[in-house]
């Protein structure tokens, strides 16, 4: 098998840890989206692992639930340290481009309601949280998230503040499901490389959760990425898509913007419905092979994973 540097933006997987009990990350299961033996099967050299807070734990809920999510996450990798490096450097990036046997786990936030000073926000960072999506689709402190989109709301005075402190400290500021306004204002506030994880195009499927012209054009006027979501509703609103459903976002955005701001945020474990040919992340070489077929092996490999590598280079601490 032709290899090629792989990353997916974003993956639920940690949900599935947290509330399966019958799931064994470890094990190749038939169900599910995604766990270690099937990584190493589709190939994967860097898979951001999101903690996705449930609308349960929220508002009050939110940080010991998070700290609970941090804490099962560890666990994860102090189980297979010899085949994982937890990426929180520029350096943890190179370690495993550089060794194609070792694979990268970056921890994300999805919903940072426990983000209530920027004292919290360090002591996360300090956990190794290197990307956050500031919202779901509700509203918290830091913006509003796109199903509160009807009160027009952006970032808070603290939301401001914290994406100004996620900058310095080599924190990615994720823009999938925040309302236009909250948009907007971090692409005002924000001085790094806007990364939307899971997000497709909207001119193509007009679903709240994907990404006016304007918004792509922002993304990609500050060297940003955008992580195609293979959920079938953000590609075309059925149930019902296949691998062309994602290369008509793929071809739309490449064609409109240049292939520099795509990348991969299959929403795996998160999502219903995946395009019927890419159920789960073992896939991801059948879409490489036809990537490779429409654009060529360099655009490909951009879009399999060198996007994201190159904007990570751009986000992360050095040292
Ligand atoms: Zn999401």
């Amino acid at each position: 098998m032709e290899t090629v540097f792989t990353v997916d933006g974003h993956c639920d997987t940690m949900l599935r840890v947290m509330n399966d009990p019958d799931f064994d990350f470890f094990a190749k299961n038939s169900s599910g989206h995604l766990d270690l033996p099937r990584l190493k099967e589709g190939g994967v050299n860097l898979q951001i692992m999101a903690l996705f807070v449930e609308k349960r734990f929220k508002p009050f809920q939110a940080l010991p639930r998070t700290l609970e999510m941090a804490g099962a996450f560890h666990r994860l990798l102090d189980q297979c340290r010899e085949d994982v490096t937890l990426i929180e450097k520029t350096q943890d990036l190179e370690e495993i481009a550089r060794d194609s046997k070792r694979k990268g786990f970056l921890m994300a936030l999805e919903g940072a309601e426990a983000l209530c000073s920027s004292d919290v926000l360090y002591s996360f960072f300090k956990l190794g949280l290197r990307l956050i999506t500031l919202t779901w689709n509700q509203r918290n402190q830091l913006a509003d998230g796109v199903g509160e989109s009807c009160t027009g709301g952006g970032l808070t005075h603290l939301g401001r503040e914290l994406v100004q402190e996620m900058n310095n400290l080599g924190i990615g500021v994720d823009v999938s499901h925040l309302s236009e306004k909250s948009f907007w204002d971090v692409a005002e506030v924000s001085r790094k490389p806007l990364i939307a994880s899971h997000s497709n195009a909207y001119n193509i499927c007009d679903h709240q959760r994907n990404l006016k012209d304007d918004q792509i054009s922002a993304i990609v006027e500050s060297q940003g990425i955008i992580g195609i979501n293979f959920c079938s509703f953000f590609l075309n609103k059925t149930r019902q898509t296949s691998i062309e459903d994602i290369l008509l976002h793929i071809d739309y955005l490449g064609k409109g913007w240049g292939f520099d701001c795509i990348g991969l945020g299959t929403d795996f474990d998160g999502i219903g419905y995946p395009p019927t040919n890419l159920q789960d992340i073992s896939r991801l070489p059948g879409l490489f092979k036809k990537l490779k077929e429409c654009y060529g092996e360099e655009v490909a490999s951009k879009i399999m994973g060198e996007n994201w590598r190159r904007v990570l280079h751009a986000v992360l601490p050095s040292s």
